[in-house]
């Protein structure tokens, strides 16, 4: 079959590899479609990140070249023998974790905190840039026919922004500040109206992303390079600043930004991946008992992303914004997401199969 395999930074090749054999707990699916996501490019542009190179990854024995793809949907085919939650012809999707299920963290149930963490997709042992992928049944949950496969493929980073207002403990009419209307800005706006939010304030510089964050729910947008953020948010918020903030982009101005414009007591989650360290002053937390929580994936958070999506109170409208062959992955796909029209983009989803373009 056909698979997208990264190589190298730069080097992602679509290349004929074995199809993959079904285990006793596995469940063998026929990818519709895959979506590109932001450690996808990080691992093209600066890998590898999560990707093994030189010694396999402890949970699939397996280094690169590995089959990339981690936020994908399809049809079961096939099933292993001990296999009783799906069966062939099912619409389903997979929570693309690695995890040990020995560790302290796993049995405690906080699997997505496993010290072997890996992401199918990223660590060995199949992906979604390809026509057929198999992988542990207890990962595999069943969608409903009103939720389609293209809006499917975006119930991971969806379910990543869920996990981020449960970390920081979100409550129904508090006002909330998000950094960044990337994929995980945008699907955090969607979670937090979703979820009760009074008022929702995106910090996003001048592009077209200003209006993705509205059509996402936004109430307002605010430009850190044509208003003071902080007194903005203050004037909003009844001169006390906002009950919650969400960092999604890893920028060390947002970070304060965000940090500054909340209220006393209040959290700041983290869910961006950060390359470097940044300048912090502890003072800034201590004097006001203000929390920084980090939030990383999802853990139990996919059964309830999938019934927000397929009944609308989660809407994803206009993520998808391409279209494109597994064959065109690397030029219509990560040329384009980190070339110069990359602002314009939000998701660009992959299919192996034409017939679906
Ligand atoms: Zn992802
Ligand atoms: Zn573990």
């Amino acid at each position: 079959m056909k698979a997208a395999r990264w190589y190298n930074v730069k080097d992602v090749r679509v290349e004929e590899v074995p199809e993959p054999q079904v285990k006793d707990d596995g469940v063998k699916i026929k990818i519709k479609w895959c979506g590109i996501c932001g450690s996808d490019l990080h691992e093209y542009l600066a890998g590898p990140i999560f990707i093994p190179v030189g010694q396999p990854h402890p949970l699939s024995g397996e280094q690169a070249p590995v089959i990339m793809g981690h936020e994908f949907s399809g049809e079961v085919v096939e099933t292993g023998k001990d296999v009783t939650n799906v069966k062939p012809g099912d619409r389903v999707v997979v929570e693309p974790i690695l995890a040990c299920g020995t560790c302290p963290a796993c049995k405690s149930g906080k699997y997505h905190l496993c010290p072997s963490l890996g992401f199918h997709g990223l660590a060995g042992g199949g992906g979604g840039f390809a026509e057929y992928t198999t992988f542990a049944a207890r990962f595999v949950h069943k969608i409903p026919d009103s939720l389609s496969y293209e809006k499917a493929a975006l119930i991971e980073p969806m379910s990543v922004a869920l996990h981020s207002l449960q970390v920081g403990h979100f409550e129904i009419g508090q006002s909330a500040i998000v950094t960044g209307a990337g994929p995980i800005g945008l699907a955090t706006v969607e979670c937090l109206k979703a979820a009760g939010a009074k008022q929702v304030i995106m910090i996003q510089r001048k592009s077209i992303r200003q209006e993705y964050a509205l059509r996402s729910g936004a109430d307002v947008v605010l430009d850190p390079n044509t208003c003071d953020v902080v007194s903005e948010i203050r004037r909003l918020t009844g001169g006390i600043g906002a009950d919650m903030a969400f960092e999604t982009t890893g920028s060390e101005q947002c970070y304060h930004l965000a940090l500054d414009a909340l209220r006393f007591d209040a959290t700041l989650v983290v869910t961006s991946i950060w390359e470097d360290g940044i300048q912090f002053n502890p003072n800034a937390i201590v004097m006001t008992e203000k929390k920084i929580v980090g939030s990383i994936c999802y853990n139990n958070d996919f059964p309830a992303t999938i019934a927000m999506m397929s009944d609308g109170r989660i809407k994803a409208d206009g993520y998808i914004t391409k279209r494109i062959a597994l064959d065109d992955i690397v030029t219509e796909g990560f040329d384009t997401l980190t070339g110069p029209a990359k602002k314009a983009q939000v998701k660009i989803i992959v299919t192996p199969d034409s017939s679906l373009l």
